[in-house]
C-alpha cells in the first residue's frame, strides 16, 4: 500500500532492474513519492540476478581456479586445485543474495514503496497490479530485455541454454558449443572452458565482438583461440536436434553451402536480447514500439503516450547496466523539472574475459567511413612492467585522435584491467580533452595505467619505453 494509505504517487516505475531501481532512487533523493512494481520475487533485474553480477561471481572465479591451475607454477607456487563447483555456485548465489538485498535496503532508506507483482499500464496516470490500481503523475516503463532465440530452436535450460541456464549447469559439460561471439558468449564460454569443458564458438561474421574496433576483435580472437576456444566464424546453425546423448548441430557456412554436424552437451544460445513488454498491455494503452519491439521514446524518454516514459534495456541503444542507469539518473532528473543529458558514444563497453576487452568512441572503420582524419596510437602490455610482473602481457592499448585538434575520438583495449583502464579515457573526453592531456598527466610507476599513458603518447610517435 502506498504512502499515506493511497495508491497515489508522483511516479511509479515498472521494473527494478539498474534503470528501474536507480531511477527510482533518484525520484526519491528529488523529493517525490515513488513506488517501484517488480514481477520477481528479488529485487536488481537480469542485471542483479541472471546477468552481470552472477557471471562476473563465475568468470572470478573460475579465473582463480585457471591461475592455480596453469599459472602459480610459474611464480614458484606449486599446487593443483580441486574444483568443488556446488560450492563454487553457492559463492556466486551468495554474491547475488548481497545485492539483491542491498537494493531491498535502499528501498527502505529511500522510502520507495515496492509493489510485488506484474505491472499493467490502463492509461495514461494509471497502472494495475493483479486487481489493485495505482496512479502516478508519471509512469516510467523499465522493463528489460529478455534472451533471444534463432528460429526454429527452443531454449530448454537443460541441453539448449540461455546465459540464465549456463550459470546454473550442474556439472561441467564435456562439449559447450556456443552459438553467437559476442559479449555475453564469450564471457559464459569462458567461464566453462576454465573449469574443464572443451568450447565450440560458433559466429555468423567473419569475427567475433560484432561492432567493436576490427583490430581488438581479431587481437582478441586469437588470444581466446591460444587459451583453448575453438572458433567456427562465417557459420551459421540451421537445426538443434537433442537427444539422451546431447545435442546435434547442423551448421553450415553464412552463405549457404553443405551442412556440417557438430555434437555437443551443452549449446549455449548467445546471439542476444530483445527488448521485454510482455504483459504491459502497451497496445491498448497507445504506446508504440519500433520495429524492433522497442518502446519509442523522445529524447526526454516519454513514449508516445504522456506521462509515460520508458528507460534501459526496453529502449533503443546499448543494452548495458551503465546507460540504463544513466538514464534512469537523468530522468529522474527530468521530471523534477532539472535538464540532463547523455552522451551515448562515451557510453564504455566491456568483456570481462581475462584479458578483458574495453572500448569507448569511434572505432577506426567508423571514423574512416565517416572521413574522419585521426591519430592512432598503439601501445603494448608486453613493454609495460607491471603487466610483466603479474605475468599478463597479453593485447595492447589503441588511442585514436582527431588529426585537427588531438581530441581522443575512441580509445580500444584488450588487455589486463581493461574494464578498469578505459575510465581514465572516458573522464577525458567527457571533457573533451586530448591525447596530449593524457600523455603529460602523472600515471603512477609501476601500473598498467602506464600503458594508456604510452598509448597517448604514441598518438604523437614518441612512446618512450618501445
Ligand atoms: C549474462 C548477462 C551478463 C551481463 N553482463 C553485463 C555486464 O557485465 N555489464 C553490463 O553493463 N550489462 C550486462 N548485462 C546487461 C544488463 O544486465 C542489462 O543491460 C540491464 O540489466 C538492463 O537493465 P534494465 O533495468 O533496463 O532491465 P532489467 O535488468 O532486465 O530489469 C527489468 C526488470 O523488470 C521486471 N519486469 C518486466 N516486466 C514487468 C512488469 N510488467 N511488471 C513488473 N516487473 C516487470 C523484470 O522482472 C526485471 O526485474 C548482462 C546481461 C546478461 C544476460
Amino acid at each position: 500500500m502506498a504512502k499515506d494509505n493511497t495508491n497515489k504517487f508522483d511516479v511509479i516505475v515498472i521494473g527494478a532492474g539498474p534503470g528501474g531501481y536507480v531511477c527510482a532512487i533518484r525520484c526519491a533523493q528529488l523529493g517525490m513519492n515513488v513506488a517501484c512494481v517488480e514481477k520477481e520475487k528479488t529485487l536488481g533485474g537480469t542485471c542483479l540476478n541472471i546477468g552481470c553480477i552472477p557471471s562476473k561471481a563465475l568468470l572470478s572465479a573460475s579465473e582463480k581456479f585457471e591461475e592455480a591451475e596453469h599459472h602459480f607454477k610459474d611464480m614458484g607456487i606449486n599446487t593443483t586445485p580441486e574444483l568443488d563447483l556446488p560450492k563454487m555456485m553457492g559463492f556466486k548465489d551468495g554474491v547475488v543474495k548481497e545485492n539483491t538485498k542491498g537494493i531491498e535496503y535502499l528501498f527502505k532508506k529511500n522510502k520507495i514503496t515496492h509493489i510485488k507483482g506484474t505491472g499493467k499500464i490502463v492509461e495514461a496516470g494509471k497502472i494495475k497490479v493483479g486487481d489493485d490500481e495505482y496512479e502516478a503523475d508519471s509512469i516510467v516503463i523499465a522493463t528489460g530485455s529478455d534472451v533471444a532465440s534463432l528460429l526454429g530452436i527452443e531454449i530448454d535450460e537443460k541441453q539448449i541454454v540461455s546465459s540464465t541456464g549456463a550459470l546454473v549447469l550442474d556439472k561441467v559439460p564435456g562439449h559447450m558449443v556456443v552459438i553467437g561471439g559476442g559479449v555475453i558468449g564469450l564471457e559464459m564460454g569462458t567461464v566453462w572452458r576454465r573449469l574443464g569443458a572443451k568450447v565450440t564458438v560458433i559466429e555468423y561474421l567473419d569475427e567475433i565482438l560484432p561492432g567493436m574496433d576490427g583490430e581488438i576483435r581479431k587481437e582478441s580472437r586469437k588470444i581466446f583461440k591460444k587459451q583453448g576456444i575453438d572458433f567456427r566464424l562465417s557459420s551459421k546453425v540451421t537445426e538443434a536436434k537433442t537427444s539422451k546423448k546431447g545435442v546435434e548441430l547442423s551448421v553450415e557456412p553464412a552463405n549457404g553451402g553443405d551442412a556440417k554436424t557438430l555434437n555437443a552437451d551443452i549449446v549455449l544460445m548467445a546471439v542476444g536480447r530483445k527488448p521485454y513488454t510482455d504483459g504491459l498491455g502497451l497496445d491498448d494503452a497507445g504506446v508504440t514500439l519500433d520495429d524492433r519491439g522497442r518502446v519509442e521514446v523522445d529524447e526526454f524518454f516519454e513514449s508516445t503516450l504522456e506521462g509515460v516514459y520508458a528507460i534501459g534495456d526496453v529502449i533503443k541503444g546499448p543494452m548495458l547496466a551503465h546507460k540504463a542507469e544513466d538514464e534512469g539518473v537523468i530522468l529522474a532528473e527530468m521530471l523534477a523539472g532539472e535538464s540532463g543529458h547523455i552522451d551515448y558514444n562515451l557510453i564504455p563497453g566491456v568483456v570481462y574475459t581475462w584479458p578483458e576487452v574495453a572500448n569507448v568512441g569511434q572505432t577506426e572503420e567508423q571514423l574512416k567511413e565517416a572521413g574522419i582524419k585521426y591519430n592512432a596510437g598503439k601501445f603494448p602490455f608486453m613493454a609495460n612492467g607491471r603487466a610483466r610482473a603479474i605475468g599478463m602481457t597479453d593485447g595492447f592499448v589503441k588511442i585514436l585522435a582527431d588529426a585537427d585538434n588531438d581530441r581522443i575520438l575512441g580509445a580500444h583495449i584488450v588487455g589486463p584491467a581493461a574494464g578498469d583502464l578505459i575510465q581514465e579515457i572516458v573522464n577525458v573526453m567527457e571533457f573533451e580533452g586530448t591525447a596530449e592531456d593524457i600523455a603529460r598527466t602523472s600515471h603512477a610507476h609501476p601500473t598498467l595505467t602506464e600503458v594508456v599513458k604510452e598509448a597517448a603518447l604514441a598518438v604523437h610517435k614518441r612512446p618512450l619505453h618501445i
